[in-house]
């Protein structure tokens, strides 16, 4: 074991060793009784038993009738001993009297001392258990905790289970051809990668590949995550690592999955603590064994983690996770591939387009997307329905996206047409820009903390937003709450988030993207570091007071001429929107198709 575990388990020993004598000197709870109240208490017959020591010390108990046998003790100077074993003798009643010398017995030394050498035992034992030998029994306190799963035929998770991650697949394929037939690669000299590590967002099928690529090769599975290996006492995880890999070579061909490795391999930092100093010694500990094992045993490590930029870069050298695999958010046709996998399952209703639903979700991972799929296939069984329509599907995208329906909050009539009047404002502008995404769906059923929304549909997902379509997104914004204020003149709360939303595409606008008069140029305040005497919420700005007037005229101009396009157009087809106002206040929900046909084009 290394030197400074010992150390550990020295100061934790030390600790109790110190807690101990301290509570043994304050655990005598009964009574201290001076010379006089003694002789007072043996003249009245009141003791039971008494024993005096040469130096004078005495203790003893009280009868039960007295006090209930409660011990005692008290001193007499050595001289007076005498004396007081003639008044002993000449008590009223019967006692037990001893006279002992002043060094405790051998009995009373284990007596005082017993709890303490067991305590001491129980540590040695404890610390023999973590240092791996011996590692049968019970108490498996250093044992990896990994789960073995060799799944069956049947239901083994391969490829076909996994779908929208093309290119971590392809890269994966290798990994299943060395553990299929590691002596192919090794008879010409190759070495054979120890180690994969996938990075990812959480949800994007990380342990699903790690599964699948174990399923592909048919052998054993063992899974254990970055957070298993940190426990509360020093040297733990080092001998959880030390098992794991032994129990991987007993099963070799096979993978071993550690999820998260982030929590044992995150960057090493400065200072001491005792959490620091375990994570420390686990990683290196499975450094060590990375480094120690040959890659030809046929055990191959996959590690997956969402915080790449934090690990150690040791783990990343050459001989240990060498291998990196980058499993990336579904696009479009990912997303509808995995939807393709997760409905296999359930029985669909012949109006369940996959290409709509997943150009709905874009930002889903995988996931979100079996989240999905399931709340889908709930809502049918709720319903009674025999197969799962397209309307469960968007009802669970909803609900994933914006929070459960509130059908039951109450909405007032006149709430009811105010929000119908913004939704069909919304709806109405974005009909007519030329540059925004197709209307999706407009609805007045309120949602988490919405009222109303109005859904728009991208043909793909977008990465890239141009000066047009940005300025027609900011009309559409404005729209509800221009609607509400030629309708109703008046202006509600209800327009809060269109109108932080709305501030902060045009700030970037100006600032970032540089599509204003003040042309492009950065116009970002840097967060000042903890350094230099700033604070961490003060921001350090590299631009004028005079350009941080001009960026804020900038950005007016633009909401002000997003609401004057979206009170234009509100004016121009009072007629339409009317007749959309209307039909939400009796159907809640339209969808795009509905909404063309009302409006009339
Ligand atoms: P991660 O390990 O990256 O956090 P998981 O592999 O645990 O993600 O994914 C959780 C679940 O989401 C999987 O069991 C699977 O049902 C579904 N899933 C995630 N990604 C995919 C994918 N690419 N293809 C199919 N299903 C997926
Ligand atoms: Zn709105």
């Amino acid at each position: 074991m290394a030197r400074k575990t010992l150390l550990a388990w020295a100061a934790i020993l030390l600790i109790l060793i110190v807690s101990y004598s301290f509570c043994s000197n304050n655990t005598f709870t009964g009574q201290n009784l001076s010379r006089n109240d003694l002789e007072y208490q043996l003249g009245k017959g009141n003791i039971e038993s008494i024993f005096v020591y040469d130096n004078g010390d005495i203790n003893g108990t009280f009868h039960d009738h007295v006090y209930g046998k409660k011990v005692f003790k008290s001193h007499v100077h050595p001289e007076l001993v005498k004396e007081l074993e003639s008044k002993i003798a000449s008590s009223p009643r019967k006692l037990l009297y001893e006279n002992r010398p002043s060094t405790p017995s051998l009995l009373s030394v284990l007596f005082s001392w017993g709890p303490m050498l067991l305590i001491l035992f129980f540590w040695i034992y404890m610390m023999r258990r973590i240092s791996g030998s011996g590692s049968s029994g019970a108490l498996s306190f250093g044992k990896s905790k990994a789960k073995l799963a060799r799944s069956e035929d049947r239901n083994r998770i391969t490829f076909k289970n996994v779908a929208g991650v093309e290119e971590a697949m392809a890269e994966l394929q290798e990994t299943v051809e060395f553990l299929k037939e590691p002596k192919k690669f090794t008879k010409l000299g190759g070495r054979l990668p120890k180690g994969v590590l996938l990075m990812g967002s959480p949800g994007t099928g990380k342990t699903l590949l790690a599964k699948a690529v174990a399923g592909e090769a048919n052998v054993p599975f063992f899974s254990i995550t970055g957070a298993d290996f940190i426990e509360m006492f020093v040297g733990v995880g080092a001998s959880r690592v030390r098992d794991l890999f032994e129990q991987g070579k007993k099963n070799a061909p096979c993978i071993i999955f550690i999820d998260e490795i982030d929590a044992v391999g995150g960057r090493r930092a400065f200072g001491f603590s005792g959490a620091h100093e375990e994570r420390e010694q686990t990683l290196n500990q499975m450094l060590s064994e990375m480094d120690g094992f040959e890659s030809n045993e046929g055990v191959i490590i996959v590690a997956a983690t969402n915080r790449p930029d934090i690990l150690d870069p040791a783990l990343l050298r050459p001989g240990r996770f060498d291998r990196r695999v980058v499993v990336d958010r579904p696009d479009v046709r990912g997303r509808e591939a995995i939807l393709k996998v997760h409905v296999k399952k359930i029985p669909l209703a012949d109006n369940v387009d996959l290409g709509i639903i997943a150009r709905g979700t874009s930002g889903f991972v995988g996931a979100d997307l079996a989240n999905l799929v399931n709340e889908a296939a709930l809502n049918a069984a709720r319903n009674d329905q025999k197969t799962v329509e397209m309307q469960d599907f968007e009802f669970s995208k909803d609900k994933v996206t914006m929070g459960s329906e509130r059908r039951s909050m109450f909405i007032s009539d006149k709430e009811k047409t105010t929000t119908a009047i913004h939704e069909a404002g919304h709806a109405l502008v974005a009909l007519f820009m030329s540059n925004a995404d197709p209307l999706h769906k407009v609805t007045i059923i309120p949602r988490g903390m919405a009222l109303g929304l109005t859904q728009q549909l991208p043909e793909e997902d977008r990465h890239n937003y141009s000066k047009e379509y940005l300025t027609d997104q900011l009309a559409i914004l404005m729209g509800g709450r221009c609607a509400e204020e030629i309708i109703l003149n008046q202006q509600t709360t209800g327009a809060s988030n269109d109108i932080e939303r709305a501030t902060e595409f045009a700030r970037r606008m100006v600032c970032e993207w540089g599509m204003s008069e003040l042309g492009p140029q950065n116009f970002i305040s840097k967060e000042g570091g903890p350094f230099l005497g700033r604070s961490l919420t003060e921001k350090s700005r590299d631009y004028s007071e005079l350009t941080a007037q001009k960026i804020d005229e900038e950005v007016k101009k633009i909401i002000k001429q997003a609401h004057e396009t979206a009170g234009k157009i509100i004016k121009e087809k009072m007629g339409a929107l009317k007749k959309l106002v209307d039909a939400l206040l009796v159907s809640e929900i339209l969808d795009g198709e509905q909404i063309k046909k009302i409006v009339g084009i």
